[in-house]
């Protein structure tokens, strides 16, 4: 890091006046799918790979310890868009059925269209689309097959929205989610050959047996992460555009921009690869910046914080006063964070995902407290195991689970649900599940 590693604790008082409330700041919150915050420069990924993003963190908040709520798309953006831990919004798999997200449940869209914003949602997967409950709360919501809008369109998509509106007087919210990171990884031209070094011509997913499901050539592991690192680049370079944009239409300085991911990527640190399978760091620590009015600049925070964490704290950013309880917190709220907080996630995720024939992965949760992370597999694997992640962050010699992580661990799977999400209809969403690869 070539900046001075601060702990921030947040004084939020001050923040909380330093806003203009006549003048409401627009907000875009961009979700990078399958981003590993350790392959962004300021995460300190050796990698010139995300010199925008880079600049983004140095010029407000980075959020070293974010931790995925889930390793899985729908959950993990479920997550985001409610404050609420897995188990309690419910979205995902269980039990045989898929759940979308209950529509009833508030969101940052419908908190902040309630607020007297415009809002505008471009997601390029369709497992967030209408259908899973996304939508709720969009002025304005389109989705993309599966990656197709890219990157570039989707900032497009939304750069031509804000100039067929411009005389709109209202604040906008935009959120953008964005498909290019995920596999197969095929960054476009001259992205695909940024730290490819040859071989493997042609590779651009993991290659595995069609019975079995093992993989094929892991030795392809290398040129894999060149090209994933190739789509960061590309993305990056696609934010460095759109601020851009911005800029020139006179909105960058008041506009707060949140960026997150949901879940990261294996590359067979513990034998898998991808995502969705397992609760390892590679899967759930994931980037998270905040820059924007009021926000401190080239500040480090290095408490842990999570996905739910987004939705209080643009909620506190504009003083508004959430009915519900939720179990993120605001991260500009200093007696809310301790570094002891617990934060959940938990694999709810189509039990037919084909990957290492994990059919009983159902019940994998994860608990992070301090420095200290358990996990079970619960009615499968128990007892569970817990890491220090301190002196062993490669997640590589399990500990014996103590008392107090365990009742961590049964506090989260016990957790009353929020509302009720509506079952989607099987044989449409495992059809979907299949495009994307999830699914035989
Ligand atoms: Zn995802």
């Amino acid at each position: 890091m070539f900046r001075i590693v601060l702990v921030v604790i947040f004084i939020l008082v001050s923040l909380g006046c330093s806003l203009n409330r006549t003048s409401l700041p627009n907000i875009i919150l961009i979700s990078i799918d399958t981003l590993r915050a350790d392959h962004l420069g300021c995460y300190g990924y050796y990698r010139n790979t995300s010199p925008c993003l880079d600049s983004l963190a140095a010029s407000g908040t980075i959020f070293m310890r974010c931790q995925a709520q889930a390793p899985h798309t729908t959950p993990a953006h479920a997550s985001i868009w409610t404050g609420l831990s897995v188990i309690s919004h419910g979205a995902g798999y269980h039990k045989g059925s898929d759940y979308g997200l209950d529509p009833d449940l508030p969101t940052i869209a419908t908190v902040l269209k309630e607020k007297g914003y415009n809002t505008i949602g471009i997601v390029n997967v369709s497992i967030l689309n209408n259908d899973f409950g996304f939508s709720s709360g969009f002025d304005y919501y389109s989705w993309h097959e599966n990656g197709e809008g890219r990157a570039g369109i989707a900032f497009n998509e939304y750069l031509k929205w804000l100039d067929e509106n411009v005389g709109n007087p209202d604040p906008v919210f935009a959120l953008i989610h964005l498909y290019d990171v995920h596999g197969p990884y095929n960054p476009p031209p001259p992205y695909d050959r940024t730290f490819t070094t040859g071989g493997s011509e042609g590779i651009t997913d993991w290659q595995t047996d069609p019975v079995s499901g093992a993989l094929l050539n892991p030795e392809e592991k290398d040129h894999l992460i060149d090209l994933y690192d190739g789509e960061i680049s590309w993305v990056d370079s696609q934010l460095s555009r759109l601020f851009s944009e911005l800029r020139q239409r006179g909105l960058a300085e008041n506009t707060l921009i949140i960026v997150v991911a949901d879940h990261g990527e294996e590359f067979l640190e513990h034998r898998g690869w991808g995502h969705s399978h397992a609760v390892w760091q590679e899967m759930l620590h994931v980037p998270m910046i905040i820059s924007g009015p009021g926000i401190p600049v080239g500040a480090v925070d290095v408490l842990p914080s999570g996905q739910f964490d987004i939705l209080p704290t643009i909620a506190d950013y504009l003083e508004i006063t959430l009915e519900n309880p939720l179990d993120g917190v605001s991260l500009l709220d200093s007696t809310a964070r301790t570094e002891y907080r617990i934060i959940p996630s938990s694999r709810v995720s189509p039990d037919k995902c084909f990957r290492w024939g994990l059919e009983q992965y159902e019940g994998l949760i994860a608990v992070l407290s301090g420095n200290t992370k358990a996990m079970i597999n619960y009615g499968i694997e128990e007892p569970g195991v817990m890491f220090s992640l301190g002196n062993d962050p490669e997640e590589m010699d399990s500990l014996t689970l103590d008392p107090h992580m365990a009742e961590a661990l049964d506090q989260y799977w016990t957790t009353p649900p929020v509302g009720c999400p509506s079952v989607l209809d099987a044989e449409s969403v495992n059809a979907v599940l299949k495009d994307l690869g999830y699914v035989r």
